[in-house]
């Protein structure tokens, strides 16, 4: 075990939580230490849910550890099942816990609680969140369906109905699979086909003994519903549709494995779309002409590196080279379990595939290519921003920006569209803060300059000095006013009438205060297009309160007055 700053994959008891979370009615007992409920901050914080996940800790102590821990288990076992009323149980325990080896699963199966109880035993040193997902959602299929796979029904046929087919593979926690699973399935009921189950995320113990009544089963996300999957095609043999529809051509492929596997004719949904035709209406989805427009030409060729979970490393090398036309100079992944498919997605492109948990590698590596975009999870979000380089996140880690209110989903023709704006917008701001940085200078974008959509206002003289804004009394005019630092008198008509009666001249004098040396080095730090504005703003404050040279302390006051 390696101790890490950061990390791409929690340990496999979060997977399992990721999918009792998912679920309705169904809870989870893990045996663990006090400490290690700060898992729930994923579900609450990160996923925006508004209740805490399912899961009752066992949350033993130091002082436990001499004691009889067995018991503790059974006691939080029936207080979650009185409290809860699940209609299945999930038990496991966390790495901690694994190592007093109370065996949890085992002790809840002897107490005959009257629902099914699933024991998981998770390998915390050895494997992952992912994998941890994968391997309780096939745990939980199989206890659910036990009774039906015994009996080997022949699944019911499709008498006239429409055909239909489960959803598996959505969590909580994973990349934007709520708008995913709804977008599929519009993309689905395009075609005639109807959903019997998406699961996990939204499902309950009695959709999964359900699962069976469907003709087919879609593969929607590998990592977790892959093993579950090829399951259920040895029980019960039912035919599975692997490709995951991320990306426009993905998603046309998608369209026509379905028609395959299920006998249906797609050609009306397909005939709308041509593959590479440069028009509006060659697409369901607007990403093949944007990709293609003026706006977007000036974006092949660059160089993107991409890195996530195996499902979308592998379909955004599919996107960036076939449909944005960006260059893959490296791709890879954290999953272990996914090496073999990004491992030949990456041959495709001709680079070597990058198999690492290790940031710190990831870094390197990015830094090294030189890349122009980088495509990853809120890890790579973080080192591209160290290294200066646009990114957008594809997969998961996430962070709660990645879970949007609004509907935002990768997979069908509107999660490329999605897909377009996320990675295009960047590589954006990158050019545009580029052109900022080399026309800063011209005179257009000088402090003097007047808005260029105001036809009646007349520019000022570019490259006016500064000290040319201080104007002087009209019988001075040779002789700059530079006032000293201390205060002058405010100029007002109330101090003129003042200096008239003591005598000194009655001529109305306007003094406007001049900037000192270092007031003018600070005010050059002030991004150049609102410097003109805060030039003048410090101005007028000093001008109000007689002070007649402006110093990096004026230059502030003003800035708090303005600001109040
Ligand atoms: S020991 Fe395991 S469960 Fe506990 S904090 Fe570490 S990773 Fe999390």
């Amino acid at each position: 075990m390696q101790l890490t700053l950061w990390t791409y994959e929690g340990p496999p008891h979060v997977g399992a939580m990721r999918i009792a979370t998912s679920m309705r009615d169904v809870h989870y007992v893990l045996h663990a230490p006090q400490g290690d409920t700060y898992a729930d901050l994923l579900f609450t914080m990160i996923e925006r849910q508004d209740k805490r996940p399912p899961v009752t800790y066992t949350t033993f102590q130091a002082r436990d550890l001499g004691g009889d821990t067995a018991n503790i288990v059974t006691r939080a076992v029936q207080d979650a099942v009185d409290r809860f009323r699940p209609k299945t149980l999930l038990v496991g325990e966390s790495c901690t816990a694994e190592l007093i080896q109370d065996n949890p699963g085992s002790l809840a199966m002897g107490m005959n609680l009257g629902i099914p109880i699933v024991p998981l035993e998770l390998p915390s040193y050895s494997k992952k969140e992912n994998w941890g997902a994968a391997e309780t959602f096939y745990q939980l299929v199989r206890t659910l369906l036990l009774e039906r796979s015994k009996t080997r029904e022949p699944r019911p046929g499709r008498e006239g109905r429409r055909p239909r087919v489960n959803l598996l593979g959505g969590t909580i926690l994973g990349f934007r699979c709520r708008d995913d699973i709804a977008e599929v399935t519009k993309l689905l009921a395009s075609i005639g086909v109807d959903v019997n189950v998406s699961a996990p995320l939204g499902a309950d113990p009695d959709d999964l003994r359900r699962i069976p009544d469907a003709d087919a089963n879609v593969c929607l996300y590998p990592e977790i519903a892959l093993s579950t999957c090829s399951w259920l095609t040895r029980t019960f043999q039912m035919p599975v549709i692997t490709t995951v529809p991320i990306g426009v051509g993905a998603t046309r492929d998608f369209i026509a494995e379905v028609g395959r596997v299920l006998g249906l004719d797609v050609s009306a949904v397909l005939g709308g779309e041509l593959p590479g035709a440069a028009s509006l209406g060659s697409s369901h989805s607007r990403m093949p002409w944007y990709s293609r427009s003026v706006d977007a030409t000036y974006l092949t060729g660059k160089r993107v590196f991409i890195f996530g979970d195996g499902t979308h490393v592998v379909a955004a090398a599919r996107i960036a080279s076939e449909e944005l036309g960006f260059k893959v100079v490296g791709l890879g992944t954290y999953s272990r379990e996914m090496a073999r498919e990004v491992k030949a997605c990456a041959e495709k492109y001709g680079v070597t595939a990058l198999i690492t948990d290790d940031y710190l590698d990831v870094e390197r590596t990015v830094a090294e290519l030189q890349v122009e975009l980088v495509l990853g999870t809120q890890m790579e979000r973080h080192i591209a921003k160290r290294l200066g380089v646009p990114c957008s996140v594809i997969s998961t880690p996430i962070h709660v920006q990645d879970v949007p209110a609004r509907y935002s989903p990768q997979m069908g023709f509107e999660g490329a569209n999605v897909i377009f704006d996320a990675w295009v917008h960047p590589l954006m701001m990158g050019l545009e803060e580029h052109l900022l940085q080399m026309f800063r200078e011209d005179f257009e974008f000088g402090d003097g300059a007047a808005p260029s959509h105001l036809h009646s206002v007349a520019p000022s003289k570019p490259d006016a000095p500064a000290s040319a804004l201080a104007r002087v009394p009209q019988d001075t005019a040779s002789t700059p006013v530079v006032p000293e630092p201390a205060p002058a008198p405010v100029h007002t008509s109330a101090a003129t009438t003042a200096s008239g009666a003591s005598g000194a001249p009655a001529a109305t004098e306007v003094v406007t205060p001049v900037w000192s040396p270092d007031g003018e080095k600070e005010l050059g730090k002030i991004p150049f297009f609102v410097r003109g504005k805060a030039r003048r703003n410090t101005e007028k404050y000093a001008a109000a309160q007689g002070i007649g040279l402006i110093t990096v302390e004026t230059l502030y006051e003003a800035k708090a007055h303005y600001g109040r």
